[in-house]
């Protein structure tokens, strides 16, 4: 059932076409925040037009951007990545990108909300789908690393950023080392990997938007959830008063 806001709430949607949309939900709904959050499962756009921020969950990008097109979805949702939060999560992190590698045949709708280029599955299979414990900036109590559970998850492959674009805040690397045994970092040229290699970048901020390439939403730990609320959410809330 959905919540009907009171003034003073935040009301945060999360795209409820395809994919761990209900894992996100739960975690939403056991934050504890000065400001009570609202919950729209969007699949309209009735329902994203209720909304002051928007998480796209991982599940299969390509199917998240039919099912969206399906939707009458897809050029609404264009519009809400100019001027409000958005999380992406693993498909949700493809769809947010600027381009992709490794789309399947016939393409793959983008949203174009981060100024990247990403490799689907870049770590391999289902098979090869791993967790390791990351160090997140800015999220609470961060000396305790976050568990990344990373499941055919995207590769940054490289930041494509214009003079106009906002400038993009890496939160989170992966170090080559956690990678599976089978992940080498070949180098991308002579040098030993370079700890700056964009393939380590797991999470990251560019505007208004928040974007990690693992799931967050499939573990117990709330301080994802938390920080996007807190850090990308409110304060776009707080200056429009
Ligand atoms: N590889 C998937 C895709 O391309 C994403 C996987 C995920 O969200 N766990 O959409």
């Amino acid at each position: 059932m959905q919540q009907t806001p009171a003034r003073g709430d935040v009301t945060i949607g999360i795209l409820a076409l395809q994919g761990a949309f209900a894992e996100h939900q739960v975690m939403l709904q056991k934050l504890s925040l000065r400001k009570r959050i609202v919950i729209v499962l969007v699949r309209t756009q009735e329902d994203l037009a209720r909304c002051d921020a928007l998480i796209i969950p991982g599940g299969e990008s390509t199917t998240i951007a039919l099912l969206a097109r399906l939707a009458g979805l897809l050029g609404p949702l264009r519009d809400f990545v100019k001027t409000k939060p958005v999380w992406g999560t693993c498909a949700g992190a493809i769809l947010l990108a600027q381009a992709i590698e490794g789309a399947k045949k016939g393409g793959q709708e983008l949203l174009n909300g981060i100024s990247i280029n990403v490799a689907r599955n870049g770590w391999g299979s289902q098979v090869e789908s791993f967790e390791a414990p990351l160090e997140v900036e800015g999220l609470r109590d961060s000396n305790r690393p976050f568990q990344g559970v990373f499941i055919r998850a995207p590769v940054v492959l490289s930041l494509c950023l214009t003079a106009d674009d906002p400038p993009i805040q890496v939160i989170s690397r992966i170090s080559a080392g956690l990678l599976p045994s089978n992940q080498t970092l070949v180098p991308m040229d002579e040098d030993d990997t370079d700890p700056r290699d964009p393939r380590t970048i797991v999470a990251l901020r560019q505007g208004l938007h928040l974007l990690t390439t693992f799931h967050p939403e499939l573990t117990k730990d709330d301080r994802f959830h938390e920080y996007f609320v807190k850090e990308c959410v409110l304060p776009t809330l707080a200056s429009s008063i």
